[in-house]
């Protein structure tokens, strides 16, 4: 009966491997809602959602916030 309680897991850039920090300026792509390093990119054919820093972009939205540690 109990709800299924998410881990909240700090999002590893798929390019360097390095853990998203909270003033890293990353994109969302659209396709698979992945964060990686702006500086990182290297899919040009993936439409990009959003860009911006990676704790701002995580505390304006809902589904974000639950799924992603900020530090
Ligand atoms: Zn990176």
């Amino acid at each position: 009966m109990g709800r299924r309680v998410l881990e909240k897991v700090q999002p590893i850039c798929v390019v360097c491997r390095q853990p998203m920090r909270k003033d890293d300026i990353v994109q969302v792509d659209k396709l698979f809602d992945h964060f990686t390093h702006f500086n990182c990119y290297n899919l040009e054919k993936i439409e990009i959602k959003e860009i911006g820093k990676f704790g701002e972009i995580v505390m304006a939205n809902n589904k974000y916030k639950k799924l992603y540690l900020v530090y």
